[in-house]
């Protein structure tokens, strides 16, 4: 039934939507092809709105395009972006039974109609929730639902639910090397998973994995590896860096790949990168490695990820679309994939009351200087952004200017 990798050989469903959006942009033609994932960000997108269609009207747009495969993204726990608010979502702390009944099963019911059958199904399980259970535990909303066990056994119950559906394939977020990198996250968020997994009743729910969801992280830093020394020092040491295991998002996936089936992970799991704004092409992207003998300049010269600070993860100027979709880019890599539709907000700049339940979070505030996140660092975010997912025409004009490849 499944096959091992779902993205091999197959053409990816296009959003309409989306595409008409990028098809606005003067230039935006030359990308409006590529596929990208629908986020069923709340109750009501299963169903579609006025302006929004739903997941069945999906699923067949998806038949009549004769696509291989369409993607999910899952994305509406109890407590959603329990250390950020930008994206905080519509279930309170302890609605999991809301959760389970009102927004699982319901997908899981569409999913399953036997009319999609030849329809490899890519479901995205919640980004930017198990780490932060690891890591954020000093924000109260994430002390919380880790003590609730709202999102292991939120996730547990996607896994399981959708896991039966004999064409879907559930990719499991890994959040990014510049979050869980360090070796004291790193196995830690692995065994958060695990118990995620085992929640579901069998680690085999889980197809794979995906990293750099709607983050910014550099594919590979061409001028430099984790190993490299400068005048015998370490790059770990960078500023930059900071001690960091890893550089950049390729030798990060494959690392915890390996990672996550050493510690009970199916062997045959995949990973997914999203690449649709790590591309950090135009003008300011360097073009070789820098010849200064200080480790620090010698990094920020040489960096092709020009944010600020690596804990910077909202409308990031300067950024460029990155690699285009495609199916098996590199060892053990199922796909790099565009997650997160580029041109769609990360947060407002400033506060924009809406029914969505988002926040205004000021990491997006591109006057903000930081938190203990981010380093207390200025946040390096466009200005003029309307709220999260909200077509924010400026960047996206950014991201093609600065794309790479480029266009
Ligand atoms: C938002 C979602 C949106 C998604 C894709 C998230 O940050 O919270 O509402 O659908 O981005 O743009």
């Amino acid at each position: 039934d499944r096959v091992g990798n779902p993205y091999a050989d197959a053409r990816g469903y296009v959003d309409p939507e989306w595409k008409a959006q990028a098809e606005a942009e003067p230039g935006g033609h030359r990308v409006s092809g590529n596929p990208t994932a629908v986020w069923l960000d709340r109750i009501a997108a299963i169903d579609g709105t006025a302006t929004k269609r739903g997941l069945r009207a999906h699923l067949d747009a998806a038949l009549a395009q004769g696509a291989g495969y369409a993607q999910f993204v899952i994305y509406n726990l109890p407590g959603r972006d329990c250390s950020a608010l930008a994206s905080n979502g519509e279930l309170g702390v302890d609605d999991l039974p809301r959760y389970q009944t009102e927004y699982i099963d319901p997908i899981a019911a569409i999913q399953g109609d036997p009319k999609y059958r030849d329809l490899r199904i890519v479901n995205i399980v919640e980004i930017d929730s198990l780490p932060n259970l690891v890591t954020n535990t000093n924000v109260a909303t994430c002390a919380t639902m880790k003590q609730n066990g709202g999102y292991v056994q939120g996730i547990g119950y996607a896994l399981r639910k959708l896991g039966a559906i004999p064409n879907a394939y559930n990719y499991l977020d890994a959040a990014h090397h510049g979050w869980i990198g360090w070796d004291s996250n790193f196995g830690p968020s692995a065994d958060a998973m695990l118990e995620a997994a085992r929640a579901s009743g069998d680690v085999r729910t889980v197809h794979g994995f995906i990293t750099n969801t709607a983050n910014y992280s550099a594919l590979t830093e061409p001028y430099f590896t984790v190993t490299t020394t400068v005048n015998g020092t370490s790059v770990r040491q960078s500023r930059w860096i900071d001690w960091n295991n890893y550089v950049d998002e390729l030798s990060f996936a494959q690392a915890f790949r390996r990672k996550l089936v050493s510690i009970g992970f199916d062997p045959g799991i995949g990973m997914l990168i999203d690449t649709s704004r790590n591309g950090w092409g135009g003008p300011a992207r360097p073009t070789a490695a820098s010849t200064s003998t200080d480790v620090g300049t010698f990094v920020d010269q040489s960096r092709v990820d020009r944010r600020i600070h690596a804990g910077n993860w909202c409308n990031q100027d300067g950024a460029g679309l990155g690699e285009r979709p495609r199916a098996a880019p590199a060892p053990d890599i199922d796909a790099y994939v565009w997650v997160k539709p580029p041109g769609e907000s990360d947060g407002s700049s400033t506060l924009i009351p809406n029914d969505e339940g988002k926040g205004f979070d000021r990491m997006c505030d591109p006057t903000y200087q930081g938190n203990e996140r981010n380093g207390h660092n200025p946040t390096g975010a466009l200005s003029g952004a309307p709220i999260s997912g909200a077509w924010f025409p400026a960047q996206f004009r950014q991201l093609m200017a600065n794309a790479y490849p480029p266009l």
